[in-house]
């Protein structure tokens, strides 16, 4: 059972500013509207908890046995290529952004500044390159290359940040290949929306997928960006994927889960539907 807390005035104001600011998913603002703050709860969690790197590592590691397996079986794709898939080079697509890497600290001035989401701040986080790695990553990285395994990007970032992207993807010794391109992000072609399935398809015509990596439904399936009861019913109808093929990062700060709540307004029409949608006795 969860324990009370003392809420003093100033936290209480705290939490008041964190929850009624608009801020928007990194890379994802333009596309999915979403209104909505990381909580400070939230992103303490993710920074500081021995919980959320326990589950990072987990979630590598089983990642990991199953790409292992995944690479011996020639039946087996993500993306449930045929037959036809068997002869092709093999690939795993990641995301990026609370996938592979960790933008909290962009979060984190969020939260301390009380400020919305602005892009010109988010394009200034990538042009610093500080995002690091999210625990598990990079090990997971360097066994894919062992097992000849080409590592896809593909992420909502704006193409414009692709040179400040790839140089801190480097920095953090996740692999970036002159070739192929492996780093496919949003408006990198006309047909590279927010919604990725253009992207995997592009991969999938040259490689056999073998897992999908991401903190959002929206980095495994098309229509992620609907109601709850929808995104839920898309988990039941791949149920058998999550955990073979298709592994999940946690991502309490943002993603289309909170747009599905909020249907994308913005404050304070956003918190009121947050407080409608709990379940509370
Ligand atoms: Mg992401």
């Amino acid at each position: 059972m969860r324990p009370a807390r003392l809420v003093t005035p100033a936290v209480l104001l705290l939490i008041l500013l964190t929850a009624c600011r608009s801020a928007a998913p990194p890379g994802g603002a333009a596309s999915t509207g979403a209104a909505g703050a990381p909580t400070l709860d939230a992103l303490v969690w993710l920074q500081t908890s021995a919980e959320a790197r326990a589950l990072a590592l987990a979630t590598f590691a089983a990642a990991t046995r199953e790409l292992e397996a995944a690479v011996a079986d020639p039946s087996r794709s993500a993306l449930g290529q045929g037959e036809e898939a068997a002869v092709l080079p093999l690939a795993v697509i990641a995301d990026l952004d609370e996938t592979l890497i960790d933008n909290s600290a962009f979060e984190g001035r969020m939260v301390l500044t009380g400020g919305s989401f602005d892009r010109a701040v988010w394009a200034e986080w990538v042009e610093r390159e500080e995002a690091e790695l999210i625990p598990g990553a990079v090990e997971f990285a360097r066994r894919a290359s062992e097992l000849g395994v080409t590592l896809f990007y593909i992420s909502n970032r704006d193409a414009e940040g692709k040179a400040a992207t790839r140089r801190n993807l480097e920095r953090i010794g996740l692999p970036v290949p002159d070739s192929p391109d492996t780093l496919l992000l949003r408006g990198g072609r006309p047909d590279w929306t927010s919604d990725k399935t253009s992207r995997r398809a592009e991969v999938a015509r040259a490689y056999r997928v073998l897992l999908l990596l991401g903190d959002d439904l929206n980095d495994f399936v098309a229509g992620a960006r609907t109601g709850t009861a929808e995104r839920r019913a898309l988990v039941e109808a791949h149920d058998a994927r999550w955990g073979r093929d298709w592994f999940v990062l946690p991502n309490p700060l943002y993603g289309s889960w909170e747009s599905a709540v909020t249907g994308g307004e913005a404050e304070p029409e956003a918190t009121r539907r947050k407080l409608g949608a709990i379940r509370a006795f």
